[in-house]
């Protein structure tokens, strides 16, 4: 099968977030199966400051927005295997910034047309073109809804695929942005918007309304998004649709995330060899400032302190935790100013027992995974989540919500591999830590349970194989 993808991050040329390991790992492991897929993502400006070994330009056009013209060109390189298009579109992508600016609208506009307009020059050019258009997050989106519309009659029988990651960011802006993209009002967008969504102009809404199939990042959040609860105002649009919408787990890169051989440990180990995890304790331990004690648990977080990730909980279980137990605290995360004040002077006050660090740091954050007997993510919707699956991997146990992907990869009781709460709120968070606690003090017991968490299969192979049969699905509900 021809894949394309579409993603506006692709790690390790441009990351924000997971989007980026997934637009490149996935493509990594559908070609692993036999499949020829190609990435299509912008040239930012970091690429060509960064002078990305690329070649180009193998064609260049104007691409329509409003009453304007602005100019495309299309540069190719590689990430192993798989080729992989650049969008040169200054007016769009010549600034420093990825995300976050005022036009950023008008830009993925402009990048999903330029997309069309490349699709159209491989074909033509090179005889190259997709059987299936997987589309990534609300910059990806129209893609979708051009291949139905604009397009209709040149690309009508190829299959689209939009994949959400999170739903909370729509690329959400003014009506006039209709002008703007060439594209008029569609019938299901009007019958199935919710409230607060008519009347505007709404990426993420455009993609769920015109892809064949829709999926998201883990079955249970594919469930939940169709509730008013974490729907964010797209739930009815989503219900019109439920038939087309499915859950398939990220994997992560086994890889990279691997405890027997990261470069970045005091000491390698594996679920048969556990005696490195604890010299990574102690080094942890001694790197933070915290008491060297093979005996204290020791509670990990590594994390945007974004709402959607819940530490709102953890600043209310802190006075419990200081209080009640010998639990140590290893916190790696930034974001949110309050949380991030809350939790340094929490760290100020009870230097030998919490440690907090703010800012992004890959090697911290991988002794973090290796140094913690266990992870919490509190989260109050989580799509997917990396951090408790690479947790798991470097024997960590997840103290989880049970909410999206969480609840689809931590189990607790009888075969467990964590500890899950359900409402929340700050008890049963407590409750949650507090039984981890309790079962950490059997040795033998805790042994077995992050044992059963390390030898679990989280690599990509699976789920790949679960996009082919979503690419069979959309490829079957298309008029041949
Ligand atoms: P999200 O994509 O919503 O932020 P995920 O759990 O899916 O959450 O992925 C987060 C990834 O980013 C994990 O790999 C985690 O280790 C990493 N990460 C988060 N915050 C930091 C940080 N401050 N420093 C280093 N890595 C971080």
């Amino acid at each position: 099968m021809r894949v394309l993808f579409v993603a506006a991050e692709a790690a390790p040329f441009v990351k924000t977030g997971g989007l980026a390991d997934v637009a490149a790992a996935l493509p990594a492991a559908l070609a692993a199966l036999g499949h020829e897929v190609r990435l299509i993502m912008p040239r930012y400006k970091v690429l060509r400051t960064r002078s990305e070994p690329m070649t180009g330009p193998q064609a260049a056009t104007f691409l329509p927005v409003g009453e304007r013209a602005e100019e495309m060109r299309l540069y190719t390189g590689a990430l192993g295997e798989v080729p992989v298009h650049f969008l040169d579109i200054p007016a769009a992508f010549e600034r420093d910034a990825i995300y976050g600016e005022r036009d950023d609208i008008r830009r993925f506009v402009l990048f999903a047309r330029g997309v069309l307009a490349a699709m159209q020059h491989l074909r033509e050019v090179t005889g190259w073109s997709p059987d299936v258009v997987h589309g990534h997050d609300w910059h990806a989106a129209l893609v979708a809804n051009y291949l139905r519309t604009y397009y209709a009659y040149t690309f009508g029988h190829i299959a689209s695929v939009f994949t959400i990651h999170n739903l909370a960011y729509q690329g959400q802006g003014h009506p006039d942005l209709l002008g703007v993209a060439g594209l008029t009002e569609g019938g299901l967008l009007e019958n199935g918007m919710g409230p607060g969504i008519a009347g505007s102009f709404n990426c993420m809404a455009r993609g769920i309304a015109f892809a064949d199939v829709i999926s998201t990042v883990s079955p249970r959040y594919a469930r939940e998004i169709l509730s008013m609860e974490y729907g964010e105002r797209l739930d009815g649009l989503l219900r019109h649709r439920q038939d087309r919408v499915a859950g398939i787990l990220n994997g992560i890169d086994t890889a990279l995330y691997n405890p027997a051989t990261d470069p970045h440990l005091e000491a390698t180990y594996d679920a048969e060899q556990m005696a490195g995890k604890a010299a990574c304790k102690a080094s942890l331990q001694a790197r933070c400032g915290l008491p060297v004690d093979a005996s204290r648990p020791l509670l990990g977080v590594v994390s945007r302190l974004a709402e959607q990730k819940g530490f709102v909980l953890l600043e209310a279980v802190l006075p419990w935790l200081l209080r009640e137990t010998d639990a140590q605290l290893v916190l790696l995360g930034s974001g949110d100013a309050h949380l991030e004040r809350v939790f340094r002077e929490a760290a100020a006050q009870h230097g030998d027992r919490i440690a907090v660090r703010t800012g992004f740091d890959a090697a911290l954050a991988q002794q973090i995974y290796a140094g913690s007997d266990a992870f919490l993510m509190p989260s109050r919707f989580e799509p997917c989540g990396l951090g408790q699956m690479i947790a798991l991997r470097y024997g960590s146990v997840p103290i989880v919500r049970a909410t999206g992907g969480l609840a689809d990869t931590v189990r607790e009781g009888f075969d467990g591999n964590g500890f899950v709460f359900h409402p929340f709120d700050a008890r049963h968070f407590q409750d949650a830590i507090a039984r981890a606690l309790t079962s950490y003090r059997d040795a033998e017991g805790w042994a077995l349970l992050r044992a059963r968490g390390m030898r679990a299969d989280h690599s990509w192979q699976q789920s790949a194989r679960r996009y082919v049969e979503l690419y069979d699905w959309a490829r079957a509900l298309r008029p041949r």
